[in-house]
């Protein structure tokens, strides 16, 4: 275990230009049950993991400005033709079931190329074994690595151990990944969207009730009435991973997730001075909605910079197509 652990954390802490360390840990962990894993797999596992990463959250994970790694250069270019910006990667995979397919023909080299360096590199911190940094095939203290076989192969006696100490190697394994993106963006929560996203999207009964009483039926986006809604995000849940008050809005389905709909999109800037005035009328017209605010402090000052900060991180932005005259 001791060796497991001082393994990995050399692993970890080796000099990063990108995070593919990280998530090919990630993706060792995750397949660890198998004594084998194709290149196939890996290239998957990534290709999803870094589109909610890049379309969704707009994490910068590099520290060359000029040139983004491959893989996130593949999903831009999928999302973009495809007009996917601001989704999920499940979401996205709802209307192009073959979006991973479609990512992983965009690398330029294949994924096999792309693959080879993480790959070849990960152990190499590592005070053990031959390792072959860059090479095609080597060895190192977890795994030898194929890849004209497109095949990792683990060894037996680490295998065992890292699938008992899976929960705490993928702890440590996020919170180096979190501390390398902290260091090129002004995300709020992210260890949470790098750990898998199972926190609920729930929003409590009280706050929902509020903000449907509210809004007397219109939508705040578009202002056509209708029973059929969502509450959505206004700043989008993608980037601040919370379900403050200040920030829901009674919206017609349409406008949330239609055709042209908002999504994980930030709506344009008017938009915001409507929300701070919609506040302030909530504020006015609910005891219970004053004390939420006061409780927790809320003051436009915050809620601009957060705006901001989401521009900043380089969300898109939206407006609704039709809005009622
Ligand atoms: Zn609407």
């Amino acid at each position: 275990m001791q060796e497991l652990l001082k393994n990995w954390l050399a692993d970890l802490n080796g000099k990063n230009q990108n995070t593919y360390k990280f998530a090919l840990q990630l993706a060792i962990l995750e397949f660890s049950r198998d004594q084998h894993i194709t290149y196939t797999k890996i290239a998957h596992f990534f290709a999803h993991k870094y589109w909610d990463n890049v379309v969704a959250y707009n994490l910068r994970e590099t520290t060359n400005i000029d040139q983004a790694p491959y893989f996130h250069t593949a999903i831009y270019h999928v999302a973009k033709s495809h007009k996917l910006e601001g989704l999920y990667f499940h979401q996205a995979k709802r209307k192009l079931p073959h979006l991973t397919e479609l990512i992983l023909k965009q690398l330029p080299n294949g994924y096999n190329r792309a693959l080879q360096n993480p790959i070849s590199r990960l152990q190499s911190n590592s005070t053990s074994v031959k390792t072959g940094s860059g090479s095609s095939t080597g060895e190192g203290w977890l795994f030898h690595w194929d890849s004209s076989k497109e095949l990792i192969t683990f060894n037996a006696h680490f295998k065992n151990l890292i699938q008992e100490n899976s929960v705490l190697l993928k702890k440590l394994t996020v919170f180096h990944w979190a501390l390398f993106i902290e260091r090129y963006n002004q995300l709020p929560s992210v260890t949470s969207k790098l750990i898998d996203k199972n926190e609920s999207r729930t929003i409590k009964k009280k706050i929902r009730d509020l903000v449907i009483e509210h809004a007397q039926g219109q939508c705040f986006y578009c202002e056509e009435f209708t029973e059929v809604f969502d509450i959505d995000h206004f700043i989008p849940f993608a980037f601040i991973f919370d379900h403050p008050l200040w920030n829901l809005v009674y919206s017609c389905q349409e406008c949330n997730r239609g055709k042209e709909g908002k999504f994980e999109k930030l709506p344009r800037r008017h938009f915001l001075n409507k929300l701070l005035l919609n506040n302030r009328e909530l504020v006015n017209n609910s005891a219970l909605a004053k004390e939420y605010f006061q409780k927790n402090n809320i003051l436009n000052e915050h809620i601009q910079k957060t705006y901001q900060n989401c521009i900043n991180a380089g969300f898109k932005t939206w407006e609704p197509k039709r809005v009622k005259k």
